[in-house]
């Protein structure tokens, strides 16, 4: 076995998999150090389990109101031990997909710790007892982030963090989710959909912050239909066991809500824990985030950084980005830096939501002239069709300076399926596109994705369907 490497990886989730993939394609020798499971967070603790969990909640959503369609399927009855069962051969099915492609590249797998020291050499303290030394001529510290937790919160019992709760074979009866952010809402939105009396406890003035006004405004009222509870601008305080497997969560000025699960959703912090890193240029800042310019370049040269280890929106998909960018960097081939501002985002709570660039509030706090133009789904076809007609398009268009719309900056999508919908917003605003450009695109009929077309028709002045 060599020990030196083109690119020797530190990290198995989506940034250093996607590098050591990517870089074995190009033709790199590369080594990847993975202490836990390939497929890190994303496929093991999170986007892929907890998209699991929402689709059960889809399909419950479906049986519920199966009598609409003119099927009589009776009362639905959740087995959650069967969803817990089939989102793990899902996991299983793509964790054994990354192995099996890392075999095919001949991406040498190390099952352990991996630690930096100077001059790139990475020592492995091997799961199995063993260690190993390896260098590389590039190296990609990617070992990802952790649950944040609270002081008084400490995870056991009905106390959980997201790693818990995707461990879960049944539906709690009473949801605390501390925490009205994406992953938060998520699972408000699942366990309400799946039967859960679920209570939101968020301690900004709203859920989701940082969306469009708009579109906080639609979750805000279908998490009301679903009999979600939000309290919003409230610090929980602490929360007393009730002695039967549940407890009190206090918050607020002396109020509590009983539950039998109560999920910390705070966010997540860089893991720099293992990495070592003495005797090296590697900066890790007051946040533990390591620190990178726009490249992805550490302190230290030949030594990048990427994904949740960076302060860089915590995404899976902009973990790939990075990953790519670093490997056509360290291949010399000049590319261009990720514009994080225009990346897409999604989140896929009931219903869902994804956009790409500023909202409208956004675009005019940072001083930008604006054209906006919106379409909700209650008038289109498919939206009628499938049953799901809560949401809304959005696009945030440059004003020209004849007042008429030019440039689309953002578009913001709320509703069925947006998470799918939003790969042509994207490109409208990554390209620069205008509104006039994209509006001459033709959208399939009968679709979601005509409200997309319809709202950029519009804002040309002219429309078809309102
Ligand atoms: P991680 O996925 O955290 O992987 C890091 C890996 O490094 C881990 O496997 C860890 O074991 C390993 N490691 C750490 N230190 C060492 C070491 N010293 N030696 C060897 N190995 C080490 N993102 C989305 O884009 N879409 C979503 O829908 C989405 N949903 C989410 C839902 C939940 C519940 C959660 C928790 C997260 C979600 N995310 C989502 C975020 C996404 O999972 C992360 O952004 C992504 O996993 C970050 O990738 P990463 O490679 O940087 O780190």
């Amino acid at each position: 076995m060599s020990d030196s490497f083109d690119l020797v990886v530190i990290g198995g989730g989506p940034g250093g998999y996607a590098a050591a993939l990517y870089a074995a394609s190009a033709g790199m020798q590369v080594a990847l150090i993975e202490k836990d499971a390939l497929g890190g967070t994303c496929l093991n603790r999170g986007c892929i389990p907890a998209k699991a969990f929402l689709e059960t909640a889809a399909v419950k959503r479906h049986v519920d109101h199966s009598a609409d369609f003119g099927i009589e399927s009776g009362d639905a009855s959740v087995q959650f031990a069967v969803t817990q069962q089939r989102k793990q051969k899902i996991v299983a099915g793509l964790v054994g997909g990354i192995a099996a492609m890392c075999k095919g590249r001949k991406v040498e797998v190390f099952n352990g710790v991996g630690s930096l020291g100077p001059d790139r050499t990475v020592s492995v303290a091997m799961n199995d007892g063993g260690s190993a030394t390896i260098t590389g001529t590039n190296v990609i510290l990617a070992s990802g982030s952790v649950p944040r937790t609270i002081p008084g919160f400490d995870v056991g019992g009905p106390i959980m963090t997201s790693d818990e709760v995707l461990d879960l074979d049944h539906v709690p009866a009473r949801v605390a989710v501390i925490g009205g952010g994406a992953i938060g809402c998520e699972f408000a939105s699942t366990f309400a959909d799946l039967g859960a009396e679920v209570t939101i406890l968020e301690g900004l003035p709203k859920i989701l912050p940082g969306l469009d006004a708009d579109v906080t405004k639609v979750v805000e009222r279908s998490f009301k239909k679903k009999k979600i509870t939000t309290k919003t601008g409230v610090q929980v305080t602490g929360h007393a066991p009730d002695g039967a497997g549940g407890t009190s969560v206090q918050f607020g000025e002396g109020e509590s809500v009983d539950v039998d699960a109560c999920i910390v959703s705070v966010g997540r912090r860089p893991f720099a824990d293992q990495l070592g890193l003495d005797g090296t240029g590697v900066v890790v800042d007051e946040r533990g985030f390591v620190r990178v310019d726009e490249f992805c370049r550490t302190g230290e040269p030949g030594v990048y950084a990427v994904g949740d280890l960076i302060d860089t929106p915590q995404l899976a998909h902009v973990g790939y980005a990075e990953a790519i960018l670093v490997v056509k960097h360290a291949l010399g081939e000049g590319p261009m830096p990720i514009m994080y501002d225009r990346v897409p985002w999604a989140i896929y709570c009931h219903p869902e939501v994804a956009w790409a660039g500023p909202g409208e509030d956004a675009a005019k706090d940072a001083g930008i002239d604006v054209v906006v133009g919106k379409h909700p789904f209650k008038f289109n076809s498919r939206a009628q069709i499938v049953g799901d007609t809560d949401g809304l398009v959005k696009v945030i268009a440059k004003r020209n300076p004849d007042g008429t719309p030019g440039q689309v900056l953002g578009v913001h999508m709320v509703g069925p399926w947006v998470t799918e919908q939003l790969s042509g917003g994207y490109l409208a605003v990554n390209w620069e596109a205008t509104v006039d450009e994209v509006a001459e695109f033709i959208q399939p009929h009968p679709s979601m994705t005509e409200l997309f077309g319809e709202t950029m028709m519009s804002l040309t002045g002219r429309s078809i369907n309102g």
